[in-house]
């Protein structure tokens, strides 16, 4: 089936997604938001947010994400739940985006889809993931009071999570691949001054349990020998990795890392196609960023459509 009549397809519902759709349709553009699940995106799996400004007392991601969707959905976007974008032709005048039900049409496209987490790719990582194995510390670390975890990777992130654990944790070990880390000298003296173990030069081979996470298996990288290491949780801080691929598909340009090029117009290298949020390249990966970007998106796409005396294209 073939849906036209519309300005601006917009791809994922998480905040840069759903900001260009209050933008586009609050300046009259026909918008319609495509989601491969429900509106919120990764912001839905905070629990609390301190620094978008505004909310000075803080917003659950949950409560911001259902405002969003809800201010956008008032300003006459429409958002379409559980539709994955799974082609997009971007090569005719008018830009198309087929999901499992439907293909869509418009002039303009904004990919606003986010970044997933890098996944480690051993045994047991999917069979316990949300029973011992998380990439998120701010959202389950409260499960894990008491108890033993590891956490694996050795940049800042993996820093970060292994110290707001060691507050909640009985016991925190960071381990990582290489023989030194690459997190910021200041966290990782705060590494030691919290008494967070460092497994190095050591890799998780394997997740073990019964019907939860009991253990890993170590492979030391130098001696290529095995040992088993008994903890409650796993969690995983390797990376994130863009929600590109659709769009590289089609022709649009993505960095060594797979992350969107844009310019500071949110203009990707297919015209009348932008990108916002965490899919591009832009440095700093927050709420009020992509919120931003999405801001800047719709009002290019806006300019893309109409034409006004202004805009220079
Ligand atoms: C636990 C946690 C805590 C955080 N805390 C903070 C914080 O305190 N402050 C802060 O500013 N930021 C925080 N962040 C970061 C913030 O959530 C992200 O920067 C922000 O959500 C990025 O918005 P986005 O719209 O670019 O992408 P996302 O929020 O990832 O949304 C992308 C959406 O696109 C959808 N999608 C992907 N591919 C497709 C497809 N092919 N078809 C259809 N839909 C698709 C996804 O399902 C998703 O809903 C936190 C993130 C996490 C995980």
């Amino acid at each position: 089936m073939m849906n036209e009549g519309y300005d601006v397809i917009i791809v994922g519902a998480g905040p840069a997604g759903l900001t260009s759709a209050i933008y586009a349709a609050r300046s009259g553009l026909r918008t319609t938001v495509l989601e491969r699940g429900i509106p919120g995106g990764l912001v839905a799996e905070a629990p609390l947010i301190e620094n978008f400004p505004g909310f000075p007392e803080g917003i659950s991601g949950m409560d911001l994400a259902e405002r969003l969707a809800r201010q956008a959905k008032g300003m006459g976007a429409e958002i379409r739940d559980l539709e994955e974008v799974i082609e997009l032709d971007l090569e005719a005048g008018e830009k198309q985006a087929r999901t499992h039900k439907a293909v869509y049409a418009a002039p303009t496209l904004i990919i606003a889809s986010g970044s997933h987490y890098r996944t480690l790719g051993v045994p047991g990582e999917q069979e316990f993931r949300g029973r011992g194995v998380s990439y998120c510390a701010v959202c389950d670390g409260a499960f894990f009071k008491g108890k033993r975890v590891v956490v694996v990777g050795g940049g800042n992130s993996a820093a970060v999570t292994a110290l707001y654990l060691s507050n909640l944790a009985s016991g925190v070990m960071l381990v990582h691949r290489r023989g030194q880390l690459r997190a910021e000298e200041a966290l990782v003296e705060d590494l030691q001054r919290r008494k967070v173990g460092l497994l190095l030069n050591k890799v998780v081979k394997e997740i073990i349990g019964d019907t939860r996470v009991e253990g890993v298996v170590l492979l030391e990288n130098e001696t290529g020998e095995t040992s088993e290491l008994g903890i409650d949780g796993v969690f995983v801080q390797i990376g994130e990795v863009p929600n590109s691929q659709v769009a590289r598909e089609a022709g649009v340009e993505v960095d060594k890392d797979g992350y969107i090029i844009v310019d500071v117009r949110q203009r990707t290298n297919v015209r009348g196609v932008y990108a916002a949020g965490d899919v591009t390249l832009g440095p700093v990966k927050q709420v009020g960023t992509s919120v931003g970007q999405g801001i800047i998106a719709a009002n290019e796409a806006f300019g893309y459509v109409k034409r006004p005396y202004y805009y220079k294209a």
